[in-house]
């Protein structure tokens, strides 16, 4: 069991997400205490993010190499992303292994997100404290005093945002969260935002052959993409198990049943509209939801209390959102915690005079720049890729897509493409 929440802690990172999780196995490995806390009862188990990218598999192998095995352990390789339009045709086939000259990780891994953070939890041990929804926020001189809704309080002098893309403490600290593109507010459930299936689903035998198991495979030029990543299945121990993700146009049901994922796959799927392979069939729904997005990134990254030497640092979603295309929120988030992490160390040196000289609050604007920079760049990124996915009739969809075919004929395209997904270059130069 653990222990009460303390009343005093150097570090308190709010949300153990993914980004949150990070954080405390950086700032454990650098020996900074810390207090990591989460409004929900347990971990949770729901469908989201699907995809590792090198660049977090990195960062967590820099910590601990055996954290990345582990995960590794868990997913399937897919060392290709397949893309293929409506007849099936190559738009183009991703080789991640492009990228094998820069890192051991020379793949995307299709591994569920639960699976993840499952791994992070087990390295960090009994540390968090559960049922802990942070409410409140003073300012006291030189500390922050969180509030949580048990009536506990807790003074830190550095909090890690790691609440998610609702976060209150982005809230609490006056932080705009903005449409990149439009600098403006969007309301949730706005007429621009783009509406996603995600199911795991057990699919009928024999599979057909248009379904890769051991490949992620997208298929676009429907109208909203449809996306099959193959995922190891150590309860059934089925290689039939797949995670689906639907674009879809229209507010699809909250949980999406057989029926109506069928049809889409009926509609715009593998087999659709080719009659040498037939459609993949459900068998089973193992977990099905429903999501919206909309990009959005905080005007700043970082929080100065007034007092003085207190701070809130902004990761992962609490930071920046956007749609599913190349599987980064979740990447993105891992690599701002452990870059969180780095800059409260150096703080905390600077301010003790041990920091070469360099100036304590320009770290703190340093994370800000960096990390804010990446997302915006990710969020351009994913919004293209979005663009490509829904196709759709018309000459521009199609030349698009010709373009893209003509393009990836190019070996270096490949390269720098699966160089920026990986997310390497925000930490590597090539
Ligand atoms: C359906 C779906 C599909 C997705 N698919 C992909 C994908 O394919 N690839 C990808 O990279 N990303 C994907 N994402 C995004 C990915 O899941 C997120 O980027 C990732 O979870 C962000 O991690 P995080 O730790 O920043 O936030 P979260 O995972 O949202 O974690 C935030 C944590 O903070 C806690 N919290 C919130 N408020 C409080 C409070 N007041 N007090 C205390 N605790 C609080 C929450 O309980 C939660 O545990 C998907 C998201 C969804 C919803």
């Amino acid at each position: 069991m653990i222990g009460p929440l303390p009343s005093s802690t150097e570090v308190c990172i709010v949300g153990a997400g993914p980004s949150g999780l990070a954080c405390a196995l950086s700032l454990a490995a650098r020996q900074i205490p810390f207090v990591i806390v989460d409004a929900l009862a347990e971990g949770h188990n729901d469908s989201r993010a699907v995809l590792m990218q090198a660049s977090s598999l990195e960062a967590l192998a820099a910590i601990n190499p055996q954290l990345s095995a582990d995960i590794v352990a868990t997913g399937i390789q897919s060392t290709v992303l397949q893309t293929i339009d409506l007849q099936e045709r190559p738009v183009f086939r991703l080789r991640m292994t492009d990228i094998a000259a820069y890192t051991k990780y020379p793949f995307c891994l299709l591994t569920p997100q639960h699976k993840v953070e499952e791994q992070m939890r087990q390295y960090i041990g009994n540390k968090i404290h559960w049922n802990k929804r942070l409410v409140d926020l003073k300012e006291d001189g030189s500390k922050y005093e969180l509030q949580f809704e048990s009536g506990e309080v807790l003074t830190a002098r550095y909090i890690v945002a790691a609440d998610g893309s609702k976060s209150h403490l982005r809230s609490l600290a006056n932080i705009r969260f903005l449409n990149p593109y439009t600098n403006m507010e969007s309301s949730p459930g706005s007429s621009s935002d783009l509406s996603f299936v995600v199911a795991d689903v057990l699919l009928s035998s024999p599979l057909p052959a248009n379904i890769p198991r051991d490949t992620l495979q997208m298929m676009v030029g429907g109208g909203g993409v449809v996306l099959t990543a193959p995922m190891l299945d150590t309860t059934s121990r089925s290689s039939n198990l797949f995670r689906l993700y639907l674009g879809v146009p229209d507010t699809p049901p909250r949980n999406p049943d057989a029926a109506y994922l069928q049809t889409i796959l009926d509609a715009r799927g593998p087999g659709s509209h080719l009659k040498t392979h037939s459609v993949p069939q459900i068998a089973r729904v193992l977990h099905s939801s429903r999501f919206r997005t909309r990009p959005a990134l905080a005007d700043r990254y970082v929080q100065r209390a007034k007092g003085g030497g207190a701070y809130i640092l902004l990761v992962g979603d609490a930071a920046h959102k956007h749609g599913p295309a190349g599987g980064q929120g979740m990447n993105m988030g891992i690599c701002d915690g452990v870059s969180a992490a780095q800059a409260i160390d150096e703080h905390r040196n600077a301010a003790l005079g041990e920091g070469k000289g360099r100036d304590a609050v320009e770290i703190m604007d340093g994370y800000s720049t960096r990390r804010r920079a990446v997302a915006r760049e990710v969020i351009d990124m994913v919004e293209g890729m979005t663009e490509l996915e829904k196709g759709g009739a018309g000459w521009i969809p199609y030349l698009r897509v010709t373009a893209l075919w003509m393009m990836f004929k190019m070996p270096f395209v490949n390269g720098m493409l699966a160089w920026k997904l990986s997310g390497l270059g925000h930490a590597k130069k090539p």
